[in-house]
């Protein structure tokens, strides 16, 4: 499989093309360029989140704290409470984000179970537009596309390396497992859809 700086280039890549693109043609301002870039760049990394608790799996996890971090910061400002009060909840969140993100997938997760299948893209995807939902609902939009990209990168990554279509699969083999994950994927995805700006 792919070492973790391959994804983190790939993924790192595709992140900053979002951005540059949404610079170059649709008008973001460098925040959101910045929030693109690095949500991006974190969705290459979660697929592996499940792997063991090695040093690119606690980087990845605080990545994707960050991001989560900065969007209640976002929430927060974006309803006008003190910039103070932002910061505060947003260092929680990125303290509490990583921990109890492990303890869960140390509970339910196998490595390169549901992670590595085309939910959990749609799933960070869509998560990351929710996060997001008070820039606005195109920029959330992009944003989470730019994310879901990244986390898709991963698991073409890992599929061409062990020349099979195995992370790309549509879910877990057990059924009530998939059905959840899908459930849940696509209704995170209607709801970014519907929420209004
Ligand atoms: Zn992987």
């Amino acid at each position: 499989m792919p070492r973790f700086g391959v994804h983190m280039t790939a993924s790192g890549f595709i992140g900053l093309s979002g951005a540059w693109m949404g610079l170059a043609h649709y008008g973001w301002g460098p925040p959101q360029a910045a929030l693109a870039a690095m949500a991006g760049l974190a969705g290459g990394l979660v697929p592996d989140l499940d792997a063991d608790r090695s040093r690119p799996t606690r980087f990845a996890a605080l990545l994707v704290g960050l991001v989560a971090a900065l969007g209640v910061v976002q929430y927060l400002l974006h309803r006008n409470r003190p910039l103070g009060e932002g910061i505060l909840a947003g260092l929680v969140v990125l303290a509490a984000a990583p921990t109890a993100g492990a303890m869960l997938l140390r509970g339910f997760t196998i490595h390169r179970g549901m992670f590595h299948s085309l939910p959990m893209a749609l799933m960070y995807g869509s998560g990351t537009a929710l996060v997001f939902g008070s820039l606005g609902k195109n920029a959330a939009l992009a944003v989470g596309l730019v994310a879901g990209a990244g986390v898709l990168s991963h698991l073409v990554l890992d599929a061409a390396a062990g020349f099979t279509l195995g992370p790309l699969k549509l879910c877990s083999r057990r059924i009530g497992p998939s059905l959840a994950a899908w459930f849940f994927a696509l209704l995170l995805t209607a709801l970014a859809w519907s929420r209004a700006a």
